[in-house]
């Protein structure tokens, strides 16, 4: 994920050269050609216009009576007609005209003669007859020429017909750097480790070849969308202070076959031209991808692959190349980029726990004015699941709504309006539920937030909201964990379940009908339900049998089926007995607290947002449980502590939501 920067360059990228590359030049032929086109006819339109208004023809006899009648200025004879000026102008300062046709008459000349007329026959004008013939057989085709030119380029994208194999490499300047160094990328400790030594290979090549070890050639950096390996990347370059250059996999490959090998010759033979320097190569799997998958193959991806292949059999490492690529779809690499010798090094850029939210909080806020109620540990806790870009994210969101209220420093109260905008997008303020949309959402969120609260598995509410968000949710829970959790037990899990079904089972209770509103809960309640059977062994009748395992580890939670047919069928049945018996604990839990739910709905009808301490008063009340000495640490609306447990930081439950899809719990 890219931040304010273009996505094969940076913010340096105004510098950079890029001599292959001239696409103003073909646009401005292509206008210079169009401009001179329509020129040429507006021209050739006026000039026949104002020749039809100075030249009129007559027939022959009216010019013999005109020439006998004294009235014939001068007369000249050209091949195919006689141009006749007359004494008396029609127009001052304009010479009029008249015109016939040749006629074969001997005695023209005598009769000119007789009349005292100038005249003279053209002599014909050879040489631009000849260049008017060229010019009217060779400009449209100039023209047709040049259009065809201008959209084959377009369609290239290359340098044009000459240039279409041209890399759209980015050199920086070697001087400026990226200006990205270790210490702007948060959080990533181990990459940031494994990276660091690359650096020295880089620094002092010769400490290592002396030793008898080789330097590596290149290092994949693996890991969710967002999560700063592009950032690492280039502040290897600019850790080493070494010219960057960057290309995204997807830009290699072209329409014609070959243009993406000749695209990956040219990218090395220029950073060959600059080394010692980094070439990046990010979004690697767009190129990279298995070769004997079965299903034909794409040639053009095949030819630029066995080009980069061969391009890194063939650098020696001593000349100080070094290449880094990205990818959060490793396991669809081909096994050859992997060898000893390419990519060899593998670092995982994974999304960064507690410690490394809180530091990247810190490195984006660097440049932001704080008040003293910031606690980046409070929001890093609510944000569990979000990666580099969205925190970044966060911190400027707070930033602008800090200013739109008029203040000068970030709040906290800032900074977690700006989870929720990052996450469930903004308030909808126009847009206006019925009251009875507003009640079935109400009772919708309580439920869940009740059986939240009822199971002690459930981790603490921290607000309810029937405000319906720009993302989808008409509504939500937010529930924050007091701590930062790798494991999920068994019990948390069904908890999960329960409260992830007890939004629907509120609505059968209250309203004897259901509505669409739960279709996110379901389909979050069965792949958590699926997840335990098939991948968690938490099921009595499966054991510890693996039935299915994660298609893609970093980008969404789709997996593949490892089982027969009957067994899948079962396993169906499996993780629909187990909803059915959360969705009959949830019934159970909200009819027997009947008198909480329909309080706690009416007070949240009314005030459209309740805190989480709102929320348990008026639970206690209900239950005429005595309050404990000391409330629960829950900081008010907008300025709480706001988040979910091992769900992708934002709203737990949602009315029709479309928010973030939920992490599955840690193994
Ligand atoms: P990726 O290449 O993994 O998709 P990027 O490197 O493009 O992610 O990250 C996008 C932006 O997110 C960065 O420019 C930076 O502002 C922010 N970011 C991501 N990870 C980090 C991090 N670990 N530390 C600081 N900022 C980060």
């Amino acid at each position: 994920m890219e931040n304010n920067q273009h996505p094969n360059g940076g913010p340096n990228n105004q510098n950079n050269q890029n001599p292959n590359r001239s696409p103003k030049n073909g646009q401005t032929i292509v206008i210079f050609l169009i401009v001179s086109l329509a020129a040429l006819i507006v021209i050739n339109l006026f000039s026949s216009m104002f020749q039809d208004s100075t030249r009129k023809e007559i027939s022959y006899n009216e010019f013999i009576e005109m020439l006998e009648n004294g009235e014939v200025a001068s007369v000249t004879l050209t091949s195919s007609e006689i141009d006749i000026v007359p004494i008396a102008q029609p127009f001052p300062g304009v010479e009029f005209t008249y015109y016939t046709g040749l006629v074969d008459d001997p005695e023209l000349a005598d009769k000119l003669l007789a009349a005292g007329v100038n005249f003279s026959k053209e002599v014909p004008d050879v040489g631009s007859a000849i260049l008017y013939n060229l010019l009217a057989t060779f400009l449209p085709l100039l023209i047709i020429w040049g259009l065809l030119w201008f959209f084959m380029r377009k369609m290239t994208k290359g340098g044009g017909m000459m240039g279409v194999g041209k890399a759209k490499a980015q050199v920086y300047d070697s001087q400026k750097e990226t200006g990205v160094t270790f210490k702007d990328v948060a959080g990533q400790d181990e990459a940031k480790e494994s990276l660091q030594e690359v650096v020295d290979f880089l620094e002092n090549p010769g400490k290592y070849s002396k030793i008898g070890a080789k330097l590596p050639k290149g290092a994949l950096l693996v890991g969710p969308p967002g999560t700063g390996k592009t950032l690492l990347a280039k502040a290897v370059a600019g850790e080493a202070k070494r010219p960057f250059f960057s290309i995204s996999g997807s830009g290699f490959v072209e329409m014609f076959v070959g243009v993406g090998a000749s695209r990956v010759r040219d990218l090395f033979e220029e950073a060959k031209k600059n080394a010692p320097c980094i070439i990046f190569i990010d979004e690697i799997d767009a190129i990279g991808k298995t070769r004997d998958n079965g299903y034909g193959g794409n040639d053009e991806r095949e030819q630029t692959l066995n080009q980069l292949l061969a391009e890194m059999d063939g650098f020696d490492t001593s000349s100080g190349l070094l290449i880094l690529a990205a990818t959060n779809r490793p396991e669809v690499l081909d096994p050859a980029l992997l060898r000893p010798g390419r990519f060899d090094r593998r670092v995982i850029v994974d999304r960064p726990d507690l410690k490394g939210r809180v530091d990247i909080l810190k490195v984006h806020a660097k440049n932001v004015n704080l008040d003293d109620s910031v606690d980046f540990d409070a929001i890093a806790l609510a944000t569990s699941g979000a990666v580099g870009s969205d925190l970044a994210n966060m911190v400027n969101e707070a930033a602008i709504l800090a200013v739109k209220k008029g203040r000068n420093a970030v709040c906290q109260a800032d900074l977690f309006e700006a989870v929720e905008v990052v996450m469930v997008g903004k308030e909808k303020k126009n847009k206006i539920l019925s009251q009875e949309e507003r009640r079935i959402v109400s009772y919708h969120e309580v439920g869940h937030a009740l059986v939240s609260a009822l199971q002690k598995d459930s981790e603490p509410v921290q607000k309810i909201t029937i405000v319906p968000r720009t993302m989808g949710a008409l509504g939500y829970v937010m529930n924050v964990p007091e701590e930062e959790k790798y494991l999920s037990s068994e019990a948390e899990m069904r908890a999960r379940l329960v409260e992830c079904v007890a939004g629907r089972a509120a609505e059968e209770i209250v309203f004897d009908s259901v509505t669409t509103g739960a279709s996110n809960d379901i389909e979050q309640a069965t792949r958590i339900a699926r997840a335990m059977i098939t991948q968690y062994g938490m099921s009595e009748k499966f054991g510890m049998m693996g039935l299915e395992s994660a298609a893609n580890q970093y980008l969404d939670n789709r997996t593949i089926l490892n089982c027969s047919d009957e067994t899948a069928a079962e396993v169906d049945r499996e993780v629909m007995k187990l909803l059915s018996d959360s969705y009959a604990k949830a019934k159970e839990l909200l009819l027997g607290h009947r008198d909480a739910l329909d309080k706690i709905a009416a007070y949240l009808i009314e005030k459209e947002t309740i805190t989480g301490k709102e929320f348990m008063e008026i639970l206690r009340k209900v239950e005429e449980k005595p309050e404990p000495e000391k409330a629960p640490d829950v900081i008010a609306l907008g300025t709480a502590a706001d988040g979910n447990s091992q769900e992708t930081a934002g709203a737990v439950s949602t009315v029709s939501g479309t928010e973030p899809e939920s992490a599955p719990p840690a193994e």
